[in-house]
Parts: structure tokens; C-alpha cells; sequence
């Protein structure tokens, strides 16, 4: 299974052609990118064995709508910290940074309600959201152009490294307080969790106005795959 071909899925059901991108030059042909979760340092493997991350950053930089959800969203952000992240190759853009496996490992995978205004705001319906959070990453702390979309409280029994997140998360850590999970800079979108995997569409259908309000024309949408 790949989350990619899942996330093609739901496009299609928005009237949308997603196009699988193998190749930098493929870059050219799409609007939009979606980067879809799976295992980022794989990932990183991969877009590195395919010379992808220049055209990636240049995508990014040229300022057409990307999206990252889970392993997207740490190939988006300019730090990452946890988990064998060192010399971990990411596409950044994003000011922020990201823990990747913050929540635990994959038997901690978990679902939960989120509160996201500018969903409800711009897309309609409630402001709950269902965010199906698979060996997720949070995001530890943002830059001054970074809109805060969903956070979600830090798990009462987490131990947190301090030294490993850089001192910010130790402010954070306890009942009361959050991490963030969810974020929009701009071109770029980030989720921690996976709309693809839910009924609801409008993650989706924000993501695909963003390209409206960037100037961008007919929008496409891509995915890097994790495996063939
Ligand atoms: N934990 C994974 C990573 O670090 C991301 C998991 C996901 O995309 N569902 O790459």
C-alpha cells in the first residue's frame, strides 16, 4: 500500500488529476505537490537516488501549493530532530521544527478530534477534524510566518529529551500543554496526520484553492512514493 496512491483516490473524487511524479523534470507538468507520508528517511533515499531535491526546492521556492502530510511534512521543514534524523536530507522551506516519531512508534498510532477553525472557516462543516496520527511527527516550534492550523496536547506520559528538542518542547511538555500538528506558511501546507485516510474531503479541497489564491492555473497533483 502506498499512501500516495490513497491520496490519488481522493482527488479523483474532487475532480482532480493526480499524476505520480518519478522524475525531477516531471515537476514541470504539475501545479501542485503533494508529498505523502511514509518513512522520510526512505523517502530521502529515494528523491536523492532520483535527483529530486533540487527540483523539489525550486518547486517550493517558485512558490506553487505543496503539501506534506506526515513523512511530507518532515521532508518540508527546515529542522528535524528525534530519531536518526542526522544527516537526514529534507527539502525544508518550512520554518519550523519538526520531532519526527514524537508520538511513538507505530503501535502508539492513534486517532483523535481535532479543532481546526480555518477548516471549518473556509471549507465549511465542523470545526472538528478526525486526524489519524501513524508514527506522526509534531511540530516543536514555528517562525513568524508559520499560521498555527491544529495542535493537539502533548501526551501526559512522554518523556522528552530536552537536549534532543533543543530545550523548546520542555515548555510544552504536561497535560496542558501542546505540540503543533498541523500548519500553513504561504505555498505550503503541513499535516502531521493523514486526511487521505478519512472520509472527509476537506483538507483537500482547501489545499486545491491554495493554488487558486497563489495565481497558480488547472491544478494537478503529485506523490512521491515510499515503494514502487
Ligand atoms: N515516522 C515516519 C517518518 O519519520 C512518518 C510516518 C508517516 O508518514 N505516517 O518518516
Amino acid at each position: 500500500m502506498a499512501v500516495g496512491v490513497l491520496a490519488l483516490q481522493v482527488l479523483r473524487r474532487l475532480g482532480v488529476k493526480g499524476v505520480e511524479i518519478r522524475k525531477p523534470e516531471q515537476l514541470q507538468n504539475v501545479n501542485s505537490l503533494i508529498i505523502p507520508g511514509g518513512e522520510s528517511t526512505t523517502m530521502a533515499k529515494l528523491a536523492q537516488l532520483h535527483n529530486l531535491f533540487p527540483a523539489l526546492r525550486e518547486f517550493v521556492k517558485m512558490g506553487k501549493p505543496v503539501w506534506g502530510t506526515c513523512a511530507g511534512l518532515i521532508f518540508l521543514a527546515n529542522n528535524a530532530l528525534g530519531q536518526k534524523t542526522g544527516g537526514q536530507k529534507l527539502v525544508g522551506g518550512l520554518d519550523c521544527t519538526i520531532h519526527r516519531n514524537f508520538f511513538g512508534s507505530q503501535i502508539q498510532s492513534f486517532e483523535a478530534e481535532l479543532s481546526v477553525p480555518e477548516l471549518a472557516a473556509k471549507e465549511g462543516g465542523p470545526e472538528s477534524f478526525r486526524g489519524v496520527f501513524i508514527r506522526a511527527p509534531a511540530i516543536i516550534n514555528v517562525g513568524p510566518d508559520v499560521k498555527v492550523l491544529a495542535d493537539y496536547p502533548v501526551p501526559s506520559d512522554k518523556v522528552v529529551n530536552s537536549a534532543v528538542a533543543g530545550g523548546s518542547i520542555e515548555e510544552k511538555n504536561g497535560s496542558d500543554k501542546k505540540v503543533i500538528v498541523a500548519v500553513r506558511q504561504g505555498n505550503l501546507l503541513a499535516t502531521a496526520f493523514h486526511p487521505e485516510l478519512t472520509a472527509d474531503s476537506r483538507w483537500h479541497s482547501y489545499f486545491l484553492k491554495m493554488g487558486n489564491e497563489t495565481g497558480e492555473g488547472t491544478l494537478s497533483s503529485i506523490g512521491i512514493r515510499e515503494t514502487e
